[in-house]
């Protein structure tokens, strides 16, 4: 196990690292993520001892690093850093050996206990078929995987991975890193991450750094979200849980809210997909978009979550509680514009319209293309009744997609 409390690095009178703790434990698998000069590799270095902390500690299986002797860090702990150089002209066998050195007697020649674990790193990687070549004649994703079999024949009881795979293709990524989650279970693995897929995929705890300080910490799915994203990266992505994987999967949004500003604030109403267009449009245009009240089994809500929209919900096949109902309306009360879409309504969701028609206030545009304002209305009238009441205030305007778009950006000049 390694763990950190309080860790402080200074390069000079620099911080670099500020009060970071942390724990990986066998069988959890921890990805660092965070953007370049966060901190990433010097904490990779302060747990492998080649810069010292300033303050707090370190300990590795419960042993403070202060008090581990050299030679036993060098059995223990394995680093596979981003790049590596291999001076000499060895073969690919030879440096994988080196993995040994830590555990062999001095001038004690290797074991078949030390070959077998050479193998069987090489194997776990793939590379047992260049196991002759020289390391200055393979590539250079090749050469990664060779250091990677060098730590794993090193047999450590704590990993650490400088973005370790980042340089192969991706077939050798999946491979190398489903290899290194299995090993997770039998010893502490710690790897930072420059594809943030990869590490939602792979990693059982993510831990998030910015400016030397942890930003977030938790699961793939608590950590990586848009909101975290925007303010530690500074881009906007859209994250939904992959059907497949049941891991978050990030996309990058080319469209940046930097492109159009506007700060019109809509809430939409909708429901059973009716405004997953919208919703996606309005936040591409720049407009403070909020949802809701949605099921949260509502393909809306999961259009609305993947772009970090917020929305008022409830379970699934619930009714809409009075604490929705009073965040409905002010949502309502603070926002410049309702949109509604054409949304079945039923006794479920009825309390939807009946709040926003109680409102009164705020101008509501109802996104209907054959320019009537109906919905499929499953409450004997009622919802229709509320329609009629908004019609009648001259509240409610009927709107097509496109004009909708253009009154919420230009919604200062009605
Ligand atoms: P990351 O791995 O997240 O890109 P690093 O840990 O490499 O970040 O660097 C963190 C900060 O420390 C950066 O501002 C970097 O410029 C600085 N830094 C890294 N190594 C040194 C060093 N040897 N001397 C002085 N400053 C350094």
């Amino acid at each position: 196990m390694i763990e950190l409390a309080g860790l402080d690095v200074h390069y000079g009178a620099a911080k670099v690292l500020d009060a970071i703790t942390l724990e990986a434990k066998k069988g959890v698998f921890v990805g660092i993520i965070g953007p370049n000069g966060s901190g990433k590799t010097t904490l990779l270095k302060a747990i492998s001892r080649v810069v010292a902390p300033t303050g707090g500690i370190i300990r590795l299986d419960g042993l403070p690093l202060a008090d581990i002797s050299s030679r036993d860090l060098a059995r223990s702990v394995a680093v596979v850093p981003q790049e590596t150089t291999v001076g000499f002209d060895f073969t690919v066998r030879d440096v994988v050996l080196m993995g040994r050195y830590p555990h062999l007697g001095r001038f004690a020649k290797e074991t078949k206990w030390d070959l077998a674990a050479c193998d069987r790193a090489m194997e776990l990687t793939g590379i047992t078929h260049l196991s002759d070549r020289s390391v200055n004649a393979i590539s250079g994703g090749e050469l990664q995987r060779v250091i990677i079999a060098r730590a794993l024949a090193q047999e450590p009881r704590h990993l650490l991975l400088d973005e370790a795979t980042s340089h192969l293709d991706i077939s050798h990524q999946v491979e190398v890193l489903t290899t290194i989650k299995k090993l997770s279970g039998e010893i502490a693995v710690i790897g930072v991450f420059h594809d943030l897929n990869l590490a939602a995929y792979f990693c059982d705890e993510i831990i998030v750094l910015k400016n030397g300080k942890i930003e977030a910490a938790g699961t793939p799915a608590e950590v990586i979200t848009p909101a975290t994203l925007q303010k530690v990266f500074d881009i906007e992505a859209s994250v939904s849980i992959h059907p497949v994987t049941g891991k978050p999967l990030v996309i990058l949004l080319p469209l940046s809210r930097e492109v159009v500003k506007n700060d019109c604030r809509v809430h939409v109403i909708s429901g059973g997909g009716t405004g997953t267009e919208i919703i996606r449009a309005l936040h591409r245009s720049g407009c403070r978009v909020t949802t809701g009240v949605l099921a949260m089994n509502d393909t809306d809500y999961a259009a609305a979550t993947e772009l970090g929209i917020a929305c008022i919900t409830e379970p699934p096949f619930s009714p809409i509680t009075e604490n929705s109902q009073a965040a409905l309306a002010a949502q309502i009360a603070a926002a410049d514009l309702v949109v509604l879409t054409s949304a079945p309504v039923g006794p479920g969701n009825l309390d939807n319209l009946r709040v926003l028609a109680e409102a009164e206030k705020t101008p509501v545009l109802f996104l209907a293309d054959d320019g009537r304002a109906t919905l499929p209305d499953y409450t004997g009238g009622k919802a229709t009744a509320y329609l009629d009441r908004m019609t009648a205030a001259h509240r409610l305007e009927v709107v097509t997609g496109n004009d909708l778009i253009d009154r919420c950006t230009h919604w200062r000049e009605k």
